[in-house]
């Protein structure tokens, strides 16, 4: 291996005391250079500042005694391979601590002779009539003040590398390292913010003088450079995206048709859903593509406003894609568009289960260019499915779809061109994802919800509440009203599948012959052909079957007003936002709605917070800032999008000021000096040439 010029681009190999075992242990973590360990800050740290007696340490929270070793014995554990280590110990005034290792390292135990002192730091409990602590990081050379007497800090567990090492490979690689780490930020916006240099505050986040919880002036410096760099990204993303060419539409023409559609609509839009036609008509106007998210509520309307943008282009002689995640919500988005909008305005379906001829003719439409509202599911993405017209593309639960779906769509428009994009998401967005992960998006909010719906009562119910709950459900059955019965996909393996396969078709049964007998039941899970799911989702709608038990297929965009319940069962196993989606399938009409949410854990367990958080409030906007900060973004994004939010220092509930302080700083930055070229900017400018090109390859936004 050759060094690189760079000499933060040193593998880690290199560093003092890591060699090659070590390197592919790191590697294995994505840290391959220098910088890369510079940059794996502490999880948390100690305040190991001050030693304590074995009579001041405190039960449970973490501690550093000075001890003499009296006693130690190694003795085999009942059925184990392994033998249990334990040193007794005493400290200056002579009280007695246990510390006990049920794993140690050969010739571990020598180090313990009697008389030996030494520095334990660790979390003690009580057991029997003495404290212990198990597990203890030791410390043998009083002199060496890298791992006591100070702030310590805290990594990730790197398995193969005690701790004790890894902080002291973080220390050599500040020592010979920090001194080439280049300033990155615009001197300007140091200044601005009382930021200290970059060299000090790498320093400080490893090894802080004073015990701080990342609020620091070091840990702000890194934490506000993170979402600098980021938001710089994203928003010069937008910035290139916007110079791109697309068809403009007048503002006028798109008028005219929207009051067509209006007459034809049974209701009128609120205000929402108005301003938000309006913000995209507005982006159509202009030659290049919009990129818009339009966010609400579960039950917000944001079809209507889908609709209405579609009818307004098609006028126009365009083509529209509209692309929904499943074949239900496909199906049911064109039902409703016929419903409403009559079959003259030309919408087709087109999902995996079209037949060939029916395909041949759809196919045969778009590449005459006829305008034509395609709604579909990822069968639109289809090689051969060909638009000539394709103006605007739409994309309903944008959470169910990759990045790369997305863009296949968008492909579609014609060549040279770029089709206008409007995304709809499925609850809302907390506000700080909004500007990172979908930083480079422009918004649209529905907040209030169509008049007359009345919230969703909702409460948790034990088991011993059953019957009570069944004979309320009957009453509202009797009014002929419906319910959703909801059972958890656990996974997706196929023998968890079948197992709670099994459980969903053993409760119909149980609900159809013994508790509901006079009522008709019907089953929906993910086993069912389309064509199945279909039929059951029909005769639903018909309220020819009044219980709907069904896994979380249901969970999309499903509309059917005359449902007023749903009782969600083991619902520990939802996270937030999905009970959130799940619970608005009701609530769609006029009538009162319920919603009731069964665990079956025994009641000495306490409940979820999150189960809480559902039963105080159905507001989306409350429920998903609630969630992100229960759950963090990776999970609150999912797998889908992990890996397109790359902070290491900053964390988005707990930074949200300096986010928006840092989004502004760029945003500003960019209009006052978009080449860079003032020289207070050429430091980043040069970090965006190297580093931050690299970094930004990996960055995926929306
Ligand atoms: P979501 O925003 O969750 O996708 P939908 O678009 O499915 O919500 O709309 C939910 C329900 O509200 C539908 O039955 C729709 O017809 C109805 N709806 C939408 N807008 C209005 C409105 N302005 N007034 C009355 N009902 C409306
Ligand atoms: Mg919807």
């Amino acid at each position: 291996m050759k060094k690189p010029d760079q000499p933060l681009d040193t593998p880690v190999q290199f560093i003092k005391g890591v060699g090659p075992r070590l390197a592919a242990i790191f590697k294995a973590r994505d840290i391959l250079t220098v910088r890369d360990l510079l940059y794996f800050f502490p999880r948390k740290y100690e305040d190991r500042s001050k030693l304590s007696t074995i009579r001041t340490l405190t039960e449970g929270s973490p501690g550093s005694v000075q001890l003499v070793a009296k006693q130690k014995a190694l003795r085999p554990l009942r059925g184990r391979p392994q033998k249990l280590f334990e040193v007794k110990a005493q400290d200056s005034e002579g009280q007695w601590i246990s510390l006990k290792w049920f794993r140690i390292f050969k010739g571990f135990d020598l180090k313990f002779e009697p008389g030996t002192s030494f520095i334990a730091t660790g979390t003690p409990k009580r057991f029997g009539s003495l404290l212990e602590i198990v597990h203890p990081e030791v410390q043998f050379n009083l002199d060496e003040s890298l791992h006591v007497g100070r702030v310590i800090p805290i990594y990730t567990e790197i398995e193969g590398i005690p701790t004790k090492t890894l902080r002291k490979i973080l220390d050599t690689a500040l020592q010979e390292y920090l001194k080439f780490l280049p300033d990155d930020l615009p001197e300007s916006l140091k200044r601005k913010h009382h930021l200290p240099n970059l060299r000090e505050a790498i320093y400080t986040a490893h090894f802080p003088k004073e015990f701080s919880e990342f609020r620091s002036p070091a840990f702000v410096r890194l934490i506000y450079e993170e979402f600098f760099k980021f938001e710089y990204h994203v928003l010069s993303k937008k910035l290139q995206v916007q110079k791109e060419a697309a068809t403009a539409f007048h503002r006028a023409d798109l008028h005219e048709s929207l009051k067509a559609s209006l007459s034809k609509l049974p209701f009128t839009l609120t205000g929402g859903q108005k301003k938000a036609t309006e913000e995209i008509f507005e982006d159509l106007s202009i030659p290049h593509p919009m990129n818009r998210l339009l966010q609400g509520d579960v039950g917000a309307g944001k079809t209507a406003v889908a609709f209405l943008s579609a009818l307004a282009v098609m006028a126009q002689g365009h083509q529209v894609a509209l692309m929904a995640p499943t074949e239900i919500l496909a199906e049911q988005h064109f039902k409703n568009f016929i419903k409403i909008f009559g079959i003259e305005n030309c919408a087709k379906l087109l999902v995996g289960k079209t037949g060939a001829l029916e395909r041949r003719q759809i196919l045969a439409l778009l590449e005459g260019g006829e305008p034509v509202l395609l709604i579909g599911t990822h069968a639109l993405i289809e090689d051969d499915v060909q638009f000539k017209k394709l103006a605007l593309v739409i994309i309903d639960e944008q959470h169910r779809f990759g990045v790369e779906q997305r863009k296949k769509l968008i492909q579609k428009a014609p060549q040279g061109l770029m089709p206008h994009t409007l995304i709809m998401t499925a609850t809302p967005i907390p506000r700080t994802l909004a500007l990172t992960a979908y930083g480079d998006l422009a918004f649209s909010i529905i907040r209030e919800r169509p008049p007359g719906r009345k919230p969703i009562l909702t409460k948790l119910v034990h088991q011993n509440e059953s019957s009570k709950m069944y004979e309320f459900i009957r009453g509202k059955l009797k009014e002929s009203q419906q319910v959703y019965f909801i059972y958890p996909l656990v996974n997706e393996s196929e023998d968890e599948n079948f197992k709670h396969l099994t459980s969903v078709i053993t409760a119909a049964e149980d609900l159809a012959n013994k508790i509901f007998p006079e009522f008709k039941v019907g089953i929906l899970h993910g086993q069912l052909n389309p064509k199945e799911k279909a039929d059951v989702m029909e005769k639903f709608r018909a309220n020819e079957i009044q219980i709907l038990v069904s896994t979380t297929v249901v969970e999309v965009g499903v509309d059917v007003p005359n449902a007023t319940i749903m009782v969600i069962e083991h619902a520990e196993r939802f996270g937030l936002s999905q009970l959130h989606q799940l619970r608005g399938r009701v609530g769609r009409g006029s009538q009162e709605s319920f919603c009731f949410i069964r665990t079956n854990r025994p009641p000495f367990i306490p409940t979820p917070e999150r189960l809480e958080v559902m039963c105080e409030t159905d507001d989306g906007f409350k429920i998903a800032e609630a969630d992100l900060e229960l759950r963090g973004p990776g999970e609150f994004l999912g797998t889908r999008q992990s890996g397109a939010l790359p902070f290491k220092m900053a964390n988005l509930v707990r930074d949200q000021e300096w986010l928006i302080l840092a989004r502004n700083d760029a945003i500003e930055l960019l209009k006052d000096d978009p080449q860079l070229e003032r020289p207070e900017n050429l430091s980043f400018r040069k970090y965006l040439q190297t580093t931050g090109k690299t970094e930004r390859s990996h960055l995926r936004t929306s």
